[in-house]
């Protein structure tokens, strides 16, 4: 496209130039025959036919039926002139057209009609002329003194004006043209592959994420699958003695059912979460409630763990702007976490706060912490420290995975401060909500 267009921006802008210089001529040429009319006018002998009157008037030329030999100079000529018999001939026409006297140089000796003022004849030599034919009139003035000169028509002046510099110049125009526009080309293409590559750079990025998740998650899906297959094939070939054999072959069945079941769950909600907002399901939401609520269901894990949990929250009740069932995802995933990597006799604080405009949640451990690369990709799909212990304690490696991208949908931000050994902070802001949140059937908070 940008070769069409330069392409033809390059001929128009020819075609301009062109006929401007074409323009020039003519008006060049239609000044020299009428200052060569009104200067031949008084001279011109009476009868319009090859006399020795005539060849006095126009000695340059030469007469129809007299030998015409060029006369040589010997001084080069500087100025543009019409005796220059390069660049101009000239022929006079009796009024029937017939030649009466031409220069030597002259493209057509022969008799002829003047055509229209305007034509372009070619040279012997197959150079080109721009002829201009115009009415020669001669000045007469009757015998009677005091009378005024008359106007008599006489026969015809043909001024031909060579073409040679102008066609030159367009053929080196037109080379010039075909150069550039390659060059152009040429630079435009470049500049075009530069460009598209650096466009193309970010869509890249996420095809090759995708193409990671894709990876990812079939290798996360087949683990599961491969041991639930492996428990069956085994039940097949050997089934289980006793009782207590069958039940551990059906809980290890089971167990691998649910760890499949929870990481398509995870999948699917990340699929969600990625896919267009709903906006309608956005309303005020009590953070203090969720957190009260999920610090009840999440003290059973922390007893097991042997992990303190607890909150701390202002008397106010936190309104943020969101949809209830994420929020409570996101909440239980931190909490979860947070219990999960805290060693045996260690804390968990969950706390609510209020800053401006944002609400603030932290949750705080005493765990093991995160090292500072491992901050930078905790957020990526199923990215784990430690995928051994992961992966034993049920993780699916979506978790924060799943607590950015609700994040990201509730427009708020989410900031990890973290020394390995000495525990981790994970610190939520959200919106606040201008409106109270609806009254819940949930229990009072157990400060
Ligand atoms: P997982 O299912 O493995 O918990 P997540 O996405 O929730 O997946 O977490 C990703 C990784 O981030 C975890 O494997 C763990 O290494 C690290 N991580 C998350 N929360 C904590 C925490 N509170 N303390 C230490 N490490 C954490």
């Amino acid at each position: 496209m940008i070769g069409v267009i330069l392409y033809g921006a390059g001929l128009g802008m020819l075609g301009l130039l062109m006929r401007s210089n074409w323009s020039a001529l003519e008006r060049e040429v239609e000044t020299l025959a009428g200052t060569l009319h009104d200067s031949l006018k008084p001279l011109l002998p009476a009868e319009a036919k090859p006399s020795p009157q005539l060849a006095a008037v126009l000695p340059g030329l030469c007469l129809v039926g007299s030998p015409c030999q060029p006369a040589p100079s010997l001084i080069p000529r500087h100025a543009v002139s019409i005796t220059d018999p390069e660049r101009f001939y000239l022929r006079l026409l009796d009024p029937s057209g017939g030649l009466i006297a031409h220069s030597p140089g002259s493209p057509r000796a022969k008799a002829e009609r003047p055509g229209p003022a305007w034509t372009v004849v070619a040279g012997p030599g197959g150079e080109r002329f721009l002829q201009y034919s115009i009415h020669l009139h001669r000045s007469h003035t009757p015998a009677d003194p005091g009378a005024n000169a008359l106007e008599m028509d006489w026969g015809y002046l043909q001024i031909g004006r060579s073409l040679s510099g102008l066609d030159a110049e367009r053929q080196r125009l037109w080379w010039a043209t075909q150069t550039i526009v390659v060059l152009a080309l040429v630079v435009a293409g470049l500049a075009s592959w530069w460009l598209s590559g650096l466009a193309m750079r970010p869509l890249l990025a996420a095809y090759r994420q995708q193409e990671q998740f894709t990876g990812d998650a079939a290798h996360e899906l087949r683990a599961p699958l491969a041991n639930l297959l492996a428990v069956v094939e085994a039940h097949r070939t050997k089934p289980p003695a006793d009782a207590v054999a069958r039940d551990q072959m059906l809980a290890a069945v089971q167990g691998q059912g649910q760890r499949l079941s929870r990481l398509i769950s995870d999948l699917l909600l990340l699929a969600r979460l990625d896919g267009p907002e709903a906006g309608a399901a956005m309303q005020s939401c009590s953070l203090t409630q969720i957190a009260c609520d999920l610090l009840e269901e999440t003290s059973e894990a922390a007893s097991i763990a042997e992990v303190q949990l607890r909150l701390q929250s202002g008397d106010d009740d936190l309104n943020v702007l969101g949809v209830e069932s994420e929020l409570y995802r996101l909440v239980s995933n931190l909490l979860l976490n947070a219990i999960q990597y805290t060693p045996s006799g260690g804390e968990v604080l969950l706390s609510l706060r209020r800053e401006g405009n944002l609400g603030l949640l932290q949750v705080q451990d005493s765990g093991m912490g995160i090292t500072p690369a491992d901050q930078q990709r905790i957020f990526d799909r199923f990215f784990r420290s430690d995928p051994g212990r992961s992966r034993r304690q049920g993780g699916t490696g979506l978790g924060l995975s799943i607590v950015a991208a609700i994040i990201r949908r509730h427009r708020g931000e989410i900031i990890v401060a973290s020394k390995p050994g000495s525990g981790s902070v994970f610190t939520v802001k959200l919106p606040m909500a201008t409106t109270p949140a609806p009254p819940s059937g949930s229990t009072a908070c157990p400060h």
